[in-house]
């Protein structure tokens, strides 16, 4: 799918914004009245951490209604169990409301697939579902992303949101504890790159509270990880945060307990460097919101980053099962002040065009893989 639009640098101010999302909509979706189209969503979860969320159909209609042109749509891979000895009557229907562990639930994928074929044409359109369903700590998960190709044909672009690191997640799982340096993922992350699959990996940079003054733990992993497997799309969730994983500013940070290798010269770092040019951060979360705005100085070291490097960030909300679309708005309004003083062009891109460019691109190249691979 080619969306017609003109390039970015015609982009000189709002108006002309809008107008190019009016032709993409005119040409491609013919839902959304284009003036009020905001942002395409790269990181969205349609169901929570125990399966239950909101119907699809009203996502695509009443939640984005004619504010999200497109959005991914995924599930939670873990399910967290309820466990009688531990709760008892409560249920818990997040990480962090139980000791019990959390499971990879795999039918997440066939429930996304089914939601998704159920729709109206032009609604499938406008959604990317990303298959989830796998245990990275596994040598059998990149065959369960195949055998979820193979049954729903035509429906997914990508994998993902899937997790390595993250806070609290990582030692709930039960089984492997998933890493970086498992050869189970790279089989993924190749596979991944041979059929053209976007791939959203989770992976916190650091480790919850550590202390200042040394380089992320994860880092370097991530790192090697990423160049190892140059031919595959891959979009670091959150540009490696966590919800204990501050960025902090280099010596100035005086008085955090967290390391402080200047947050910003690691991501700098990392888009200067040709061996990562396959590599994209995107930028969901209301945590990360909540640090890019919450200083003068944040928000010009955002505001600067972006303008410097705007093919190489996504927008997102990275909401769970919204109720409404009030809800699935707030995140992007949070970045309010960081979308007045980006450059038209910067703002275009990250809210909707490098959207476009990743999603269109692994939608082809999956259909593609589908057409010469499956009977
Ligand atoms: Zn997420």
């Amino acid at each position: 799918m080619q969306p017609v639009r003109g390039s970015d640098r015609q982009a000189s101010g709002r108006l002309a914004v809008l107008g190019i999302a009016a032709l993409w909509i005119g040409s491609v979706v013919q839902a959304a009245p284009a003036q009020s189209c905001l942002f395409n969503d790269a990181h969205f979860h349609l169901t929570n951490y125990v399966q239950q969320g909101t119907a699809l159909p009203k996502y695509v209609g009443d939640i984005m209604g004619d504010k999200v042109c497109r959005s991914t749509v995924f599930g939670i891979p873990l399910q967290q169990t309820w466990s009688y000895e531990n709760s008892g009557e409560f249920a818990p229907t997040y990480y962090l409301q139980s000791d019990a562990p959390l499971y990879y639930y795999s039918f997440t994928d066939a429930y996304i697939a089914n939601a998704y074929l159920k729709l109206a044409p032009e609604s499938r359109q406008r959604l990317d579902p990303m298959i989830t369903g796998f245990n990275p700590a596994d040598m059998y998960g990149v065959d369960h992303i195949r055998r979820v190709l193979e049954t729903y044909p035509g429906v997914f672009s990508g994998i993902g949101e899937f997790t390595i690191h993250k806070e609290f997640v990582s030692s709930k799982v039960a089984g492997d504890i998933a890493s970086l340096t498992d050869p189970a993922l790279d089989r993924i992350l190749d596979f991944a790159g041979e059929v053209g699959l976007a791939v959203i990996i989770h992976s916190d940079m650091d480790m919850p509270f550590a202390k200042a003054g040394a380089e992320p733990v994860f880092l370097k992993q991530m790192k090697d990880l990423l160049r190892r497997h140059p031919k595959t799309t891959i979009i670091w969730a959150h540009i490696g945060l966590g919800r204990v994983v501050h960025p902090v500013q280099g010596q100035a940070a005086t008085g955090t307990t967290e390391r402080n290798p200047a947050y910003r010269e690691v991501v700098e770092g990392m888009l200067r460097d040709p061996t990562l040019s396959h590599v994209y951060f995107d930028i969901s979360w209301d945590e990360v919101a909540k640090y890019a705005v919450a200083s003068p100085e944040s928000i010009r070291n955002t505001v600067e980053l972006f303008n410097r490097y705007p093919d190489r960030f996504l927008f997102g909300t990275d909401n769970v099962a919204p109720p409404d679309q009030a809800t699935q708005l707030r995140v992007y309004h949070l970045w309010d002040p960081i979308w007045e003083q980006l450059t038209p062009e910067a703002a275009l891109k990250i809210r909707i065009s490098n959207f476009e460019r990743i999603f269109d691109k692994a939608r082809a190249d999956v259909r593609a893989w589908e057409r010469a691979n499956l009977k």
